[in-house]
């Protein structure tokens, strides 16, 4: 196994700017903000090639040099692949619309994307000498935090509200995690990890409140670059929650740009919410750089049902900088979505993915997003996860099978 270097100079805090030792334990800076990691880039642009890059692993532990972990020791390995862009012929086929990729991380351990930023966050804990680990959770979080932190032998602390999706629940629980539901919104499930610090010594391991997961996530954009020839698509829509994904593919892409590896093409970065939750849109129509708390949030989409984010600036920010938007679809258009897109060609969307691919309809009729430009759609989890339509035909094979009932012919109504 390779020994990782690692180019970090200093954790910097996202609003102020202030410089923070790095190889430390953290969660916020002194004003309460997400702290960013940040790297020699001129050392680290020096010490790797995309050559060299080629003859890597197909895992995203590839781009070490951009991660922050130090010692390859310390480094928790799931079988951390890097994941397809798989071509959209349903785009194709209803829209004409060539170009249109879906990035599936549901292909990751515990089949979602979250297992990016736990690997990073895990790894870090396990180096920084962690013992155990907290957060609340909409589920695939949870699930990522429980195995990784199996896998390093550390304990691990889960809280989810008591409408989290039952399988998430019992993955976490099943993974090693001790498992709690609350009967209240992630918020207030962080809220149990936040106060709970003092009295049981646990790392509170919330979205944006530790610094390495974004670190994770960040691959990502890297992962993405590498596979489109390091040239950027036109757009990215991702589904958003706490927005550590697009803050990291964000964050990557400036690094990338720093080493000269991508020219400064930017996609537009086009925030993703439910109807029933959309903070980030709202703070994005009225112009404003912080989200106001979201009452009542209710989405089938769990993974981005937060009703506050603490980087909602960094997630304004980025979408702006971008010249990319943020839109919200309702649960109606992600389901009916989903569901024709798993009929059609064989991908099956989470209810997130899907809601990307909702907003994609919805924004090339508005003009927003053009039918010939290159886009990604993030499909951040398995639909495996999530509750399917019963299937309940049956054959009863004390009787002859009636083959002319049995073969029914779909029509083209529901393109
Ligand atoms: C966590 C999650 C999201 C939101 O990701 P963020 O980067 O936190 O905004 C979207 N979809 C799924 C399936 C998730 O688990």
């Amino acid at each position: 196994m390779f020994e990782a270097e690692t180019f970090v100079t200093h954790l910097e805090c996202s609003e102020t700017g202030k410089h923070y030792p790095p190889d430390t334990l953290y969660n916020l800076s002194e004003t309460g903000k997400p702290l960013l990691v940040r790297y020699d880039l001129d050392a680290l642009g020096a010490s790797i090639s995309k050559e060299t890059l080629v003859n890597r692993l197909p895992e995203f532990w590839r781009y070490r040099e951009f991660l922050p972990v130090r010692k390859a020791a310390n480094i928790v390995r799931l079988g951390e692949l890097m994941t397809p862009l798989i071509p959209s012929n349903y785009f194709q086929e209803t829209l004409e619309m060539p170009s249109v990729l879906v990035k599936d991380e549901g292909r990751l351990p515990t089949g979602s994307f979250k297992a990016r930023g736990l690997a990073v966050a895990v790894s870090m804990a396990k180096e920084l000498g962690v013992k155990r680990m907290a957060m609340p959770t909409n589920g695939n979080a949870g699930a990522a935090l429980a195995a990784y932190c199996s896998r390093a032998g550390i304990e691990s602390y889960v809280f989810c509200p008591d409408d989290t999706p039952e399988i998430n629940v019992r993955e976490i629980a099943f993974q090693g995690a001790h498992t709690f539901r609350a009967n209240g919104l992630i918020n207030e499930c962080g809220r149990i990890v936040g106060e709970g610090i003092q009295a049981t010594g646990w790392f509170d391991t919330s979205t944006l409140k530790e610094p390495y997961r974004i670190e994770g996530k960040k691959t990502m954009g890297l992962e993405l670059a590498e596979q489109l020839g390091w040239q950027l698509p036109d757009v990215i829509l991702y589904p958003t929650g706490g927005g550590t994904g697009l803050i990291g593919m964000w964050k990557a892409f400036e690094e990338l740009e720093a080493i000269g590896w991508i020219d400064s093409k930017r996609p537009r970065m086009v925030a993703v919410q439910a109807e029933g939750c959309a903070p980030i849109v709202k703070a994005f129509e009225e112009g404003k750089s912080h989200a106001e708390f979201w009452d009542n949030a209710h989405t089938a989409a769990a993974g981005i049902r937060v009703p506050a984010a603490i980087g909602d600036f960094l997630i304004l920010a980025a979408i702006r900088a971008s010249d990319g938007f943020a839109t919200a679809v309702s649960d109606q258009d992600i389901l009916e979505t989903q569901s024709r897109i798993a009929r059609r060609e064989g991908l099956l969307l989470c209810p997130e993915g899907a809601a990307t691919a909702a907003a994609l309809i919805k924004e090339v009729s508005s003009g927003r997003i053009d039918k010939d430009e290159k886009v990604i759609l993030f499909n951040c989890a398995t639909g495996l996860k999530y509750p399917m339509p019963q299937a309940d035909e049956f054959i009863d094979l004390t009787s002859p099978v009636n083959y002319d009932n049995l073969v029914k012919v779909y029509g083209p109504e529901d393109s």
